[in-house]
């Protein structure tokens, strides 16, 4: 496919040669709100065009998909945009700043029969497709909680828009929450129901932003079952190591280190015949997620996280929040 690039950001210029990698992907263009930016992207880049204008280069460029990693709250109207281009689009987390706008930008996709995937990384994982395999297969009996410790230093730079412009969609509830809600979705395959969550700034955020936060989310398995997660995000966690550790009636998973952006980590399982490692291969998130989107697009399976995985992610962000704000238990819609 040809590609476009909505968004001179950090991130592209790590999923680009992810891209590279897959056969027949092209990446023709970047779009900008900066000319400088733009054309300094695309030189760096090797890329044909660079556009200030998101509706002139999707006219010009007609590429077959675009990939959307500009601030949050340009993502939807960026994602409607391409979509009615006749677009594949594979839009970054949070797919939204609004339920409302994510059922459109899922609704769209729908209508314009294009695919809308959810750069969720962290379900490319090798380790959490085990660990995912091996909840289903009733490894350690019937799972009822999960920890999540997704506490990291945010590099100095990123240190921007994400720590003091709320409008942007800064704050680590948007930025990490999202992706432990969705993991929690694909690891437990139960939904989230309700959330209580704590935020507070511990160092980095300013404003009306959180750089911290814990919440206790109530999930309910397709038996209908309840499962509590307790997770902790946060932005100025020096020299910590993440993990997660899922406790079921029979035995219990755990790993460190599977909750960043290099697809390792080591994962170990406790049970009545004691502890041992489960050696799982590092492997490219962004190579797997990304060949995931190309095959759906070309009509084989589906994205690894969809529009609706997105939705469902920012559903539980956004109750999260709101239960900050109260200090009340919220429903996720
Ligand atoms: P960046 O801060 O690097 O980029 C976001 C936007 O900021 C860019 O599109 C660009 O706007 C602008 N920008 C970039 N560099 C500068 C600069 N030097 N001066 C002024 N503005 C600049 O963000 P990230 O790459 O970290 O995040 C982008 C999106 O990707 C977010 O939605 C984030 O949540 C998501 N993300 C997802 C990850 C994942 O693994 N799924 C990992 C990291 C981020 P413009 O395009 O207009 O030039």
């Amino acid at each position: 496919m040809r590609w476009g690039f909505i968004g001179a950001s950090n991130i592209a210029t790590r999923v680009l040669p992810a891209l590279r990698r897959i056969g027949g992907q092209e990446v023709v263009g970047v779009v900008s709100r900066s000319a400088e930016r733009a054309a300094a992207f695309a030189r760096e880049h090797g890329l044909a065009q660079a556009d200030t204008d998101v509706a002139r280069f999707l006219a010009e460029a007609q590429p077959d998909a675009v990939y959307i990693s500009s601030t949050n709250e340009q993502h939807c109207e960026q994602t409607l945009a391409a979509l009615a281009a006749g677009c594949h689009v594979m839009c970054e987390k949070p797919l939204a700043m609004s339920l409302a706008d994510a059922q459109r930008m899922v609704d769209a996709a729908a209508a314009a029969t294009r695919v809308l995937g959810t750069n969720h990384h962290l379900r490319a994982s090798a380790l959490h497709a085990r660990m995912r395999e091996l909840v289903a297969a009733g490894a350690i009996g019937r799972v009822h909680g999960v920890q999540v410790s997704h506490a990291v230093y945010l590099p100095p730079h990123l240190q921007g828009w994400r720590l003091d412009d709320p409008a942007a969609g800064g704050g680590v509830v948007l930025d990490i929450l999202v992706h432990d809600a969705d993991l929690l979705r694909y690891l437990l395959q139960a939904e989230p129901r309700r959330i209580h969550t704590s935020v507070a700034q511990a160092g980095l955020a300013k404003g009306a932003v959180e750089d911290s936060a814990m919440s206790v989310i109530e999930f309910e398995a397709a038996d209908g079952a309840r499962i509590l997660a307790q997770t902790h995000e946060s932005f100025v966690a020096r020299h910590a190591v993440t993990r997660l550790h899922i406790t079921g009636t029979e035995g219990s998973l755990y790993a460190e280190g599977s909750l960043t952006q290099a697809g390792a980590g080591r994962l170990w399982q406790r049970d009545a015949n004691g502890e041992r490692e489960i050696e799982v291969a590092p492997v490219e998130l962004y190579d797997i997620g990304f060949g995931a989107f190309v095959r759906a697009c070309a009509g084989d399976g589906a994205p690894l996280a969809s529009g609706i995985d997105g939705l469902r992610a920012m559903a539980t962000a956004l109750a999260g929040l709101a239960s900050a704000r109260d200090g009340r238990f919220h429903a996720i819609d």
